[in-house]
């Protein structure tokens, strides 16, 4: 039986169910065994039989995201990246003989990262697309943040993220942003508070970042919520798709969209990787 705790999503307090974490639809629903890294070495936390859960909302709010299509929203989008990816990686192949995952390896200098260009809704079947709702996608990934969450402090001190959450219409942030990059680092990895006093020189542009910012590591996604506007390393804004109502679609016009892979060498993922394990972080890495 699942314990008491707090909803994540309306901060009521009851029994909690298992949110399926990415959603059941995106690929989470195989066994899988959880490790997290204490002084180098993986200890297994916990063994899931169908996919990876957490005890972190009530059964409303479990129920509710996938009545609203949140959750199918997010799975279709994945699903188009993932394909896009496969495209990218086999033209490098064709075109350097490299390994397909050489694709992540691309750079266009040590300190920049590679561009990955996308059309929106052209991955999974090349002409007729397919029917993206960013709107939707970006109130999942909101939801899925929150979800992780161990304190109430993004819930309590951040009520625009709940209401963007809840919304149906076209609605914005005020004071965070939400910025998407792609990387091939793990395979799934959240962080249950922020991520605190990081200080990442990405760019040539960028000086050393140390405001306080959210991940989720959903392959292939990097995901960051973020205060202020710019994101810690080199990403795409998403919460602009908050201006899409739940039922919108891309538009032509809207459809290109570009996210970057970030260089291993400089590598945000792989320096939360390298820092796994040590409080007060308390993150879960899954291998
Ligand atoms: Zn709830």
């Amino acid at each position: 039986m699942a314990l008491v705790d707090w909803c994540r999503h309306c901060g009521v307090e009851t029994r909690m169910t298992e949110e399926h974490l990415p959603p059941k639809s995106a690929d989470n629903a195989a066994p899988i065994t959880i490790y997290n890294e204490v002084n180098g070495e993986l200890k297994v936390l916990r063994s899931y039989e169908q996919g990876h859960t957490i005890p972190s909302l009530c059964s409303d709010c479990n129920g509710g995201a996938s009545k609203r299509g949140l959750p199918q929203a997010y799975a279709t989008w994945r699903k188009d990246v993932v394909a896009h990816l496969g495209q990218w990686a086999a033209s490098v192949q064709r075109a350097f003989g490299w390994d397909r995952n050489d694709l992540w390896l691309l750079a266009k200098s040590q300190t920049e990262a590679f561009w990955l260009p996308m059309e929106h809704g052209r991955g999974i079947n090349p002409r007729g697309g397919v029917s993206l709702h960013p709107g939707r996608i970006v109130r999942q990934i909101i939801g899925m943040i929150l979800a992780v969450q161990r304190t109430r402090r993004l819930r309590d001190e951040h009520p625009e993220l709940i209401a963007a959450y809840e919304s149906t219409g076209p609605t914005s942030l005020s004071g965070h942003s939400i910025h998407v990059a792609l990387a091939s680092t793990g395979t799934l990895a959240y962080f249950t508070d922020a991520v605190l006093s990081v200080t990442v020189n990405i760019s040539s542009q960028r000086g050393p970042r140390t405001k306080p910012f959210w991940a989720i590591i959903f392959q292939p996604f990097v995901i960051m919520l973020c205060e202020g506007a710019s994101a810690p390393v080199e990403a795409a804004r998403i919460d602009t798709w908050l201006s899409y109502p739940d039922n919108a679609i891309y538009t032509k016009a809207d459809r290109k969209t570009r996210y970057p892979i970030a260089h291993r060498g400089n590598l945000l993922v792989s320096f939360l990787h390298s820092s796994a394990g040590r409080a007060p972080l308390g993150e879960e890495t899954i291998v």
